[in-house]
């Protein structure tokens, strides 16, 4: 029946609140359970807790309905690169690695 923000859902999202208090952005307080991939009401999706990060709603508001109205992927990796595996920098990279290839093909 697909995924829905129904009583399986509350349960999920307070043992994810639970588990990890503190916003995946700026490290605040947590209030909202994001799903990291877009379920599109994909019950797999939707339901794995895996799946779930804890964001605070300034962070929630700003970052993440961003990317989902552009598509992009904002923010970048620890090396400086953006995440967005179809930013410029990434799909023109003469240098890219093994790994890095291998991690921007999982995505
Ligand atoms: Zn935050």
């Amino acid at each position: 029946m697909g995924f829905i923000y129904g009583a399986r859902w509350k349960r999920l999202r307070i043992a994810q609140l639970k588990d990890d208090p503190w916003c995946n952005r700026c490290g605040g307080q947590a209030c909202i359970v994001d799903h990291i991939k877009a379920h599109r009401g994909d019950e797999e999706l939707g339901y794995d807790p895996d799946n779930l990060q804890s964001l605070c709603k300034p962070c929630h508001d700003s970052w993440k309905q961003m990317l989902e109205k552009s598509g992009k992927e904002l923010g970048c990796s620890i090396t400086g690169k953006p995440t967005d595996p179809n930013h410029p920098w990434n799909r023109e990279q003469p240098t890219e690695t093994k790994e890095m290839k291998e991690a921007r093909l999982k995505l």
